[in-house]
């Protein structure tokens, strides 16, 4: 049994039935018979692909397909839309519409099994795309490009008590020269690791440079904030890391915090005043936290 869930959408019981019998055994499939309880499950189940009726009263196929696609949590599953109809100017306008492939009633059922195991792992195939083009692989949070990116649509929806911390992580160049690079690496991931464990979930943080990290978040007010990021400080400086014959290297970090107001123009200008509060930290010895 494979561990995709699959929704088969269809007003008619004997046209699951059939479905079922065919695909029961080899995925786990939820049933919908019209369109409303259709959208109801997507919202609730993680679903895999779909296999979407067109003709059904109420809501028809291209009105359910038109709901998945802007809806941002369901917007990229496979749909199959699976139909009577067959003139070339429906096929047209299922795929217009955002389905992933179309198949005509009756089908042949080897050939659906074979197109739902392609919509299936065309999907993961991009899953992992997107995974790779948003997570560091070294330290498994955010990268530069996926930082900014929900950086600046949170910055964009919401700019009060926004908050931008910039991080760097103190003198790590003598790491590198003193212990090698492999070390160094492992430095960054423990600290990214740390600073993860002590960030609230609905902060973004994300690894903006070899060893630069950036925080966005909203909190309550300046002393919240200031404790947070403090805290953090002290957290790393906790933080140990032992080299191949057990040598401890411990690290420091240097933060600089910005707060955003109606006149900060975008997430960049914040981040530059973090930036510079957090050259500040640098200059008056590091270790430390300056708010700007
Ligand atoms: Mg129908």
């Amino acid at each position: 049994m494979n561990s995709k869930k699959i929704l088969i959408v269809d007003d008619t019981s004997t046209n699951i039935d059939i479905l079922l019998e065919l695909i029961g055994k080899k995925y786990e499939i939820l049933v919908a018979l019209d369109g409303t309880s259709a959208l109801e499950i997507l919202d609730k189940e993680h679903i895999d692909l779909v296999l979407l009726d067109i003709m059904m009263p109420e809501m028809d196929g291209f009105e359910v397909c038109q709901h998945i696609r802007d809806n941002k949590k369901t917007k990229e599953i496979p749909i199959i839309f699976i139909t009577a109809k067959s003139d070339e100017k429906t096929i047209e306008e299922a795929y217009a519409i955002g389905g992933s492939d179309y198949i005509t009633k009756p089908f042949k059922p080897l050939e659906l099994l074979a197109r739902i195991k392609t919509q299936l792992k065309l999907r993961t195939l991009i899953e992992n795309l997107e995974y790779i083009a948003s997570y560091d692989a070294m330290t498994g949070i955010y990268n530069r490009r996926k930082f900014f990116e929900i950086a600046v649509e949170i910055f964009d929806t919401s700019k009060e008590n926004l908050f931008a911390i910039m991080i760097d992580i103190d003198k790590f160049k003598n790491v590198n020269d003193t212990y090698g690079h492999p070390v160094g690496d492992l430095v960054i991931k423990n600290i990214a690791t740390c600073i993860k464990g002590n960030l609230c979930k609905e902060s973004v943080f994300g690894r903006v440079g070899g060893e630069e990290f950036a925080i966005l978040c909203h909190k309550e007010n300046q002393k919240e904030v200031k404790e947070k990021i403090e805290l953090l400080r002290t957290q790393v400086e906790l933080c140990e890391t032992f080299t191949e014959d057990g040598t401890l290297v411990k690290c420091t970090i240097s933060e600089g915090i910005a707060m955003a107001n109606p006149q900060t123009k975008s997430l960049d200008a914040l981040l530059k005043i973090a930036d510079e509060a957090l050259y500040t930290a640098k200059g008056d010895g590091r270790n430390k936290v300056i708010f700007r």
